[in-house]
């Protein structure tokens, strides 16, 4: 699991464009949230890591996305687009990382085959977390300065 920086930040700039500006969010919040769904779970009750481990599956994370998107009753498919758009570049992401055992189950509970391409160990992006933050908060104090800019100058 990338840290949630480094998957928020990732978030950030596939959604930057004003074009997303309605719906971002949820995808921002899909992008986080099968870490902040099963991570927390899994301090509390380290025992039942083979129940809890479920919650980290593409399987899950639909289920619980059409579950949420009926709390929206006007915009419900945008709901579900960018929230399960947001959780497929969270999967994408931990998909390039090394495990010591087994990695994620990506087809529970049809197999407990687990898969990963494994180009980094989790420790790398929380080394870059700075970098992130930076790039993140550089992209954005120039697109506000030049919308200003641009404001002042029509
Ligand atoms: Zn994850």
């Amino acid at each position: 699991m990338p840290d949630l920086v480094t998957h928020t930040a990732t978030a950030y700039f596939l959604m930057r464009s004003d074009s997303f500006q309605r719906f971002r969010v949820f995808f921002y919040l899909g992008a986080i949230l099968p870490d902040i769904l099963a991570r927390p779970i899994h301090i509390m009750f380290p025992q039942f890591y083979l129940y809890t481990i479920a919650i980290h599956t593409p399987l899950f994370m639909i289920l619980f996305t059409l579950l949420f998107a009926e709390f929206f009753q006007t915009f419900r498919l945008h709901v579900i687009k960018y929230l399960l758009f947001g959780i497929l570049s969270h999967f994408f992401l931990d998909l390039f990382q090394k495990h010591i055992t087994d990695g994620y189950y990506w087809f529970f509970p049809f197999s407990w085959r687990s898969f990963e391409i494994g180009l980094f160990w989790p420790e790398l992006p929380v080394r870059l977390v700075p970098v992130w933050i930076l790039l993140v908060a550089a992209t954005e104090i120039t697109l506000r300065l030049k919308r200003r800019f641009t404001r002042i100058s029509s």
